[in-house]
């Protein structure tokens, strides 16, 4: 049996480039912060409660409250809603991942989560709007942990008490970002890297999907990931 472990955004939904202009919105409306560059790799856990919470030392010496993030959590999603009023094409899936959903509850030796780095309701906005077949899948997010490691763990402890009568020989996580290869070497996880195969080239990463239009690639790919 494997566990498949998939992001969200840039892996199942095409929606990097809208989430990360309306997290960075947020930004300047709540605290005043202009980013200087688009890179969020230069954050050190790059979540969105990771980012928000560096921006906040950032800016006002010290972590936010709760209520502060709730307020910005709050702007976030109605930037997004916003956005997606304006243009619902910037949501939508990678081609074939909600078909690859599909089937992939329909296979016997596979169960799936869904690991993201967004916060809860973002991720649910956006998995809503795109149509994506995600509901009863265990979903671990920004609000479960402000480390990559910290949601892929929760994710795993809740397909193991979700699936109890199950032991994975594998776990495989699938994601789009340099972060996500970091994360699965961390945790010793397998990885399928999806997106360009020459960026995951440069990061060790030999297991590459360009999208899910062809799933019986895909499958042979998990079945081959070693660990990352
Ligand atoms: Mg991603």
């Amino acid at each position: 049996m494997k566990l498949i472990l998939f992001d969200i955004d840039g892996t199942l939904l095409d929606t990097s480039e809208v989430d990360g202009e309306c997290y960075a919105a947020a930004l300047e409306m709540e605290l005043g912060l202009t980013l200087e560059t688009g890179d969020w790799g230069e954050f050190t856990h790059v979540t969105d409660a990771g980012i928000l919470d560096e921006c906040f030392r950032r800016v006002r010496g010290r972590p936010p409250g709760p209520k502060e993030i709730t307020t910005f959590i709050e702007r976030f999603i109605d930037l997004l809603g916003r956005a997606h009023a304006r243009d619902p094409d910037r949501f939508s899936e990678i081609p074939g991942a909600g078909d690859i959903l599909r089937l992939l509850s329909r296979t016997s030796d596979c169960r799936v989560g869904l690991a993201t780095g967004g916060w809860r309701a973002s991720a649910l906005f956006k998995l809503t709007r795109a149509g994506l077949p995600y509901r009863g899948l265990p979903l671990s997010t920004s609000n479960e942990g402000m480390s990559r490691e910290a949601i892929l763990s929760d994710c795993i402890s809740k397909a193991g008490a979700k699936w109890p009568e199950t032991g994975y020989s594998k776990i495989v996580s699938v994601g789009d970002g340099a972060w996500d290869v970091r994360t699965a070497r961390v945790l010793g996880l397998g990885f399928v890297g999806v997106g360009d195969e020459a960026t995951f080239e440069k990061l060790g990463v030999r297991h590459v999907v360009r999208d899910f239009r062809d799933p019986a690639a895909f499958f042979r790919l998990l079945d081959s990931a070693s660990k990352a």
